[in-house]
C-alpha cells in the first residue's frame, strides 16, 4: 500500500531553511549577538519556579497583552500574541485566507508570508518591486486590483533587503486593498518609524512584531500584532487554547521591565550597522539602505556562492541569498558584535581583494 501524501499544493512545497554550520561568528538569522541581561534571566527563573504546573496557563494571557498594550499606548484587546510572530502571521492566513481568497506579496521579501499563505491553502498574488526592490505603487495597483486580496503584506524593514517603507506609502497602500494590511515590523525597533503610529479601531491595519531580534528571546518564541480589537477577536476565536504556556508568557512579561536595556541595544546596533555598511561600501560590493539589524549585499568581483562559502572556510555565515529569484550573487550579514562584525569583514576583505 502506497503511504498517504500530503495534499498537493504541500507536496510540492520546499521547507523553509537556513543550514546551521558549526562556526565561530553566526551572522546568519537576525538574532541579537547578546543575550538578555543577567537579571531577566533571573527573574524568569524565579517567576518560573512559581507556575502552577498541574494547571492549563492563563488562556487570555492577559498580563502579557496589557503589558505588551501599554508599551504601544492599546489595551490588550488590540494585542494578540502567539508563539513568535510566524505564529502571528500564520493565525491572520487561517482567520482572513483560505480557499477561494488570496494575499498579495512584493517580491523579493519575507518568504514565510506566502509559504504560510499556502498552506493554509490561500492564493498568492506576487507583485515585483523595481530594480532597486523599493515598492513600485503602479505594481501594488494592478496586483491589488486584479486578485482582491483578503491580505496584503507589506514587510518593513523588508526582509531580506533591509529598506523601511515610508509612511506615505503605506499610507497610500492602505487606500488601495480591500481587505487587511498586514505591516510586518519584525526589524521595527531599527526603523527611523513604525507603522503603529496608524493602528486604529477603524483602520484595517496590524503591524506585527517579535520578541526574537530586539528583546533577545528568540529561543522563547514570542511574537505579537496590534491592531483593531475586532482583528485580534477573531484571531482568538481560530488559535488553539492556551497556545501560549505559562513559561513563555511569564517571560514576555518580565522582559518589559528591562525596556531600557532593550532600547540601549538598539541603539548600540544601529551604531554598528552604520560602521559595517560603510565598510562594505569600501569594498567592491553593491549595497543595499537597511534600516534592520541586517545588511544585503552583492560581491561584484566574486560570485556571491563562492564568497559564501570562503566565508564558511574562514568560520563566519552569513545568509546564502545567491540563488534566491531575485537575489542573483546576494548575501545577507546579520548585525553582531563589533569583534564579529570585524572578523566578518577582515575575512570578505581578503576573499574580494
Ligand atoms: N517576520 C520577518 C520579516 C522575519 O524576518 C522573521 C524572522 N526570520 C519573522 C517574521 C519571524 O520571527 P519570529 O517567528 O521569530 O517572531
Amino acid at each position: 500500500m502506497g503511504r498517504i501524501q500530503p495534499r498537493d499544493s504541500v507536496a510540492l512545497m520546499e521547507g523553509y531553511h537556513s543550514p546551521q554550520v558549526e562556526v565561530d561568528v553566526r551572522l546568519n538569522t537576525n538574532e541579537s549577538p547578546v543575550s538578555p541581561p543577567p537579571g531577566f534571566v533571573e527573574a524568569l527563573a524565579a517567576e518560573v519556579a512559581r507556575v502552577d504546573w498541574h494547571r492549563y496557563p492563563d488562556r487570555g494571557a492577559w498580563e502579557l497583552r496589557s503589558r505588551i498594550g501599554a508599551l504601544h499606548g492599546v489595551g490588550p484587546e488590540q494585542v494578540f500574541a502567539a508563539n513568535g510572530s510566524n505564529e502571528v502571521l500564520q493565525t491572520l492566513s487561517l482567520t482572513y485566507g483560505g480557499p477561494g481568497r488570496n494575499v498579495a506579496v512584493f517580491e523579493p521579501t519575507y518568504a514565510l508570508h506566502s509559504h504560510i499563505a499556502r498552506i493554509t491553502g490561500t492564493g498568492v498574488a506576487e507583485g515585483e518591486r523595481a530594480a532597486d526592490f523599493s515598492l513600485d505603487l503602479d505594481v501594488v495597483r494592478s496586483v491589488v486590483a486584479a486578485s482582491q486580496p483578503a491580505i496584503t503584506y507589506l514587510c518593513s524593514p523588508n526582509n531580506p533587503t533591509g529598506m523601511v517603507e515610508t509612511r506615505q506609502t503605506v499610507e497610500e497602500v492602505l487606500g488601495l486593498v480591500p481587505g487587511l494590511l498586514v505591516v510586518d515590523e519584525a526589524y521595527g525597533q531599527f526603523a527611523p518609524w513604525s507603522a503603529l503610529e496608524l493602528v486604529d479601531e477603524e483602520t484595517p491595519l496590524v503591524v506585527s512584531r517579535t520578541f526574537s531580534k530586539t528583546w533577545s528571546m528568540a529561543a522563547a518564541r514570542l511574537g505579537y500584532l496590534i491592531g483593531p480589537s475586532w482583528v485580534v477577536a477573531e484571531l482568538e476565536k481560530v488559535v488553539l487554547p492556551y497556545h501560549l504556556d505559562s513559561m513563555k508568557q511569564a517571560a514576555g512579561t518580565i522582559a518589559l521591565d528591562y525596556l531600557a536595556e532593550m532600547e540601549e541595544r538598539v541603539a548600540q546596533l544601529t551604531e554598528e550597522r552604520g560602521r559595517l555598511e560603510a565598510a562594505l561600501r569600501e569594498l567592491p560590493c553593491d549595497v543595499w539602505p537597511s534600516g534592520a539589524n541586517f545588511v544585503l549585499f552583492r560581491p561584484r568581483t566574486v560570485d556571491g556562492a563562492e564568497v559564501w562559502k570562503k566565508l564558511v572556510d574562514r568560520s563566519v555565515l552569513v545568509r546564502n541569498c545567491s540563488s534566491w529569484p531575485r537575489l542573483e550573487g546576494c548575501l545577507r550579514v546579520t548585525i553582531g558584535t563589533s569583534h564579529e562584525d570585524d572578523r566578518f569583514l577582515d575575512a570578505l576583505r581578503e576573499i574580494l581583494t
